[in-house]
């Protein structure tokens, strides 16, 4: 086994209190990159909630089958001798028990690692190892200050801390960094999530085949990367810089070369552990910097069903799609005017308050509530103004009014505004009743967004709404996905070219202007490949094209098991594809494979279960393809207006529309029926139980809008 699908970066805190509700730094933050995606980093604010969400993270990852490396930025071990003078044994495990069994940590941040540290010294001759407390006067066993620590009986840092250059030592308890007291409140966690199923310590233990992997990392190992990230903002948040970044820099080294860094380790480690990336600096940045980022390919299996089942139901085939696909689409830079409709690829981090400063919400008078009298006011102005994009400088004097305009920033002064209609004024005077609220008709600076809020997360799709968004926070360029680009092509020696001479027995092709003008509306790049004759090696230029061209195709037609049925054949050969019979109608046979990496959905035939088909499946698929991930399209209840009767056993999907409140559905359901699909606005979905369907019962309608957007 090698390689990781996803990295989970862990930002540690020994600190002694709950962090602030709004996320700061000081706190624990979990940067995670997954199958190539950034996720939006998550913020902890104790260690107990960290350890809970890490535990669930492990799971999650166990259960979709993605192999996990989970890095920490405290030691995972200390100088050789520490573990044996404490324990009694050299192994470093034995240690991580040890301050299991001893550290006792609370929710608000109360913990005694003091005292373990006092109990930890008391191993060793003369003062120390471990210095620094947050009390001169409080326990005695621990030195306040490193001068006079011998550091003979153990040296000061282990071998991989002059590898990696590391800025502070394993024993230092406080002052910053204080990454001895991480440790001492980080270990017995790991202690805990080690026991956990499928998880294994490096370089401690056997991990090359583990399906979650811990590791100690040392995010100054790209300090210059962070620091440029930190300038680019007010509402930057270092430790977030940290393991966003790092997670992507450990998810983009090839797996070679992570495998590579991994085995590649001194004798010491087997006791001391080692900085993951140590002497691998340069490398690291250059990957944490942003750069144009592809994706690994899709497995070979990835379309493989499991044996023996006769009829999936669409559930299962959906799930499926869910669980194998992923974004196949690299990232680049794009500015908020060309990013409607794009996929984002990392979240959006607001740089700055939405509103930036308090403000007037009306035209206006502003004053300082707490200068007004009782009773009614007559309240003197002062001379100016203060109009949006043109603040007034000076101080409003307390029992003054001042004259704003809607958007203008409060004057120092003023804290509540009232309404011009509620006012009599004249040149040097406004009256007003009694009445008026604290903060009245004034917007509070951050209101909407503090500095620093994510405020949208991997994967959205953006709406004009959200570029709105995005231009208030002051982000002004975007990374994205490349757009998807969809290959389409038809199959069949009857098909013609809409407008040309028919002969008997020709039809036109009526797939791929539906199928393109799909693949358009729902935001990809559609590219046309024409139709193909059911001829083997013309089918296969088409498909090798496609594979060249695109990053799905999708095909119509020859996909059952026929002999003219050539994608079926042709995706065959080529190993990886799998005839997927859905118990769906109208939609069987559905042929699914790879061809040169790239997914191939082979649509059926007709019309009508071409598009169903496409809309079901390719869907939800293109949209995991595409960077944004799964979703189901929404639909709501809604009363027939028709009756039907329905056999058990698969999912049908009716042509339907709405009309005076109620759902009706298109006369005949035969799947050449054109007209019918034109004439439908949405889709009429019978789950897979029989049903006798009366007049007014409820039935699940989804609009065809709801297959075209998020
Ligand atoms: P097939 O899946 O190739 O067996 O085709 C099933 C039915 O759909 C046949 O009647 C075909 O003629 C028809 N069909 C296949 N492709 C198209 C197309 N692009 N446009 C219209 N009808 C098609
Ligand atoms: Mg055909």
């Amino acid at each position: 086994m090698s390689g990781f699908d996803s990295v989970l970066v862990v930002d540690w805190s020994a600190s002694g209190t709950r962090a602030p509700e709004r996320p700061s730094k000081d706190a624990i933050w979990l940067g995670l990159v997954r199958d190539g995606a950034p996720q939006a980093p998550i913020y902890c604010r104790t260690r107990i909630e960290a350890e809970v969400r890490i535990g669930e993270l492990i799971a999650t990852e166990r259960k979709a089958r993605r192999r996990l490396l989970a890095a920490f930025d405290f030691p995972f071990g200390y100088p050789r001798g520490v573990a044996g003078a404490i324990t009694g044994s050299d192994d470093p495990l034995v240690l991580w028990d040890w301050l299991a069994a001893r550290i006792e940590d609370a929710e608000n941040g109360v913990n005694n690692r003091f005292e373990v540290a006092e109990a930890m010294n008391a191993g060793f001759d003369g003062p120390g190892p471990f210095w620094g407390k947050t009390h001169k006067d409080r326990w005695p066993g621990i030195p306040y200050r490193k001068a006079g620590i011998a550091f003979d009986a153990v040296a000061e840092k282990r071998a991989c801390d002059r590898a990696a250059r590391t800025s502070s030592s394993c024993f230092q308890l406080c002052y910053n960094p204080t990454v001895g007291s991480q440790a001492l409140m980080g270990l017995p966690m790991l202690s805990r999530l080690r026991r956990l199923d499928g998880v294994a310590v490096w370089p401690f233990e056997a991990w090359a085949d583990a399906p979650v992997v811990l590791a100690e990392i040392w995010p100054g190992l790209i300090e210059p990367v962070v620091k440029d990230a930190m300038t680019r903002g007010e509402g930057m948040i270092r430790d977030r810089e940290q393991v966003r970044l790092l997670a992507r820099a450990l998810s983009r080294l090839p797996a070679a070369k992570l495998t590579g860094m991994m085995s590649d380790v001194p004798p010491e480690a087997r006791e001391e552990a080692w900085v993951l990336g140590a002497g691998h600096a340069e490398a690291l940045c250059e990957l944490a910097r942003d750069a144009p980022l592809s994706p690994p390919p899709l497995r070979d299996d990835c379309f493989a069903l499991p044996a023996g089942v006769d009829w999936t139901p669409v559930d299962a085939a959906l799930g499926m799609l869910r669980d194998r696909l992923h974004a196949v689409v690299g990232i680049e830079t794009v500015s908020l005017s060309g990013a409607a409709g794009r996929v984002l690829a990392a979240p959006v981090v607001a740089r700055r308050a939405n509103p930036p400063e308090a403000n007037s919400a009306v035209d206006g008078y502003g004053f300082a509530y707490d200068s007004l009298g009782v009773g009614d006011q007559v309240l003197p102005l002062v001379a100016g103004r203060a109009a949006a994009g043109a603040p007034h400088a000076g101080t409003v004097p307390a029992g003054w009014a001042i004259r704003v305009l809607t958007g203008a920033a409060l004057p120092e002064g003023v804290d509540t505004v009232i309404l011009q209609e509620d006012v009599t004024a004249d040149a040097g005077h406004i009256a007003f009743r009694a009445g008026v609220k604290r903060g009245a008709n004034t917007r509070a600076a951050g209101e909407d967004v503090g500095a620093g809020e994510t405020v949208l997360e991997t994967g959205r799709v953006l709406t004009a709404a959200d570029l709105a968004l995005c231009a208030a926070v002051g982000v002004a360029d975007l990374d994205v996905r490349a757009r998807l680009r969809v290959a389409v092509i038809s199959t069949g020696d009857e098909l013609l070219e809409p407008g040309e001479e028919a002969r008997p027995g020709q039809i036109f092709d009526a797939n791929r202007p539906m199928l393109t003008a799909l693949v358009r509306q729902m935001g990809y790049e559609a590219v046309d490949l024409g139709r193909v004759a059911d001829d083997r090696d013309a089918l296969r230029a088409a498909l090798e094209r496609g594979a060249v061209e695109a990053d799905v195709i999708l095909t119509s037609g020859g996909a059952s098991s026929g002999d003219e049925d050539h994608v079926s054949r042709l995706l065959n050969e080529a190993g990886a594809m799998a005839e997927w019979r859905i118990a769906l109608k109208p939609g069987r046979p559905l042929a699914l494979g790879l061809w040169g990496g790239v997914p191939v959905f082979g649509l059926p035939g007709n019309p009508v279960a071409a598009l169903v088909c496409t809309l079901i499946f390719a869907r939800p698929a293109m949209a995991v393809l595409s960077g944004a991930g799964w979703r189901a399209p929404q639909g709501f209840d809604v009363p027939a207006g028709f009756a039907k009767s329905k056999k058990p056993g698969r999912r049908e999907y009716l042509r339907a529309r709405i009309r005076g409140g109620r759902a009706e559905v298109f006369a005949s359901e035969g799947s050449g029926r054109i007209s019918g699909l034109s004439w439908a606005e949405g889709l009429v979905e019978l789950d897979d139980h029989a049903a006798e369907i009366a007049p007014g019962d409820p039935v699940r309608y989804i609009p065809m809008g709801s297959f075209l957007t998020g």
